[in-house]
């Protein structure tokens, strides 16, 4: 089991105002479809805002696609959303 600090992500517009289709994981650009084997080999994913982690689950966009959501008690600053968008 590894834990992963997400750094950044790629969004797509959609129907339901965008959803995160890939995320920064160091220097890697890692697709949702393998943060989700990750997921289920163990791993765990993070943001992180002064020194506090906020865990990041699976979440399906009400689009219908699967994506990736911040822990519920996430402070605002922690949201996936706040990230710096890259692609
Ligand atoms: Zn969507």
């Amino acid at each position: 089991m590894t834990e992963y600090e997400i750094v950044c992500t790629v969004q797509t517009g959609c129907t339901a105002g965008g959803h995160i289709l890939a995320v920064g994981r160091g220097d890697d650009l890692v697709r949702v479809d393998d943060v989700y084997a990750s997921m289920d080999d163990g791993d765990r994913y993070f943001t992180d805002a002064d020194g506090r982690k906020a865990y990041v689950r699976k979440w399906a966009c009400s689009c219908g696609v699967g994506t990736l959501k911040s822990e519920a008690d996430a402070t605002l600053r922690n949201n996936l959303d706040s990230l710096p968008l890259v692609g």
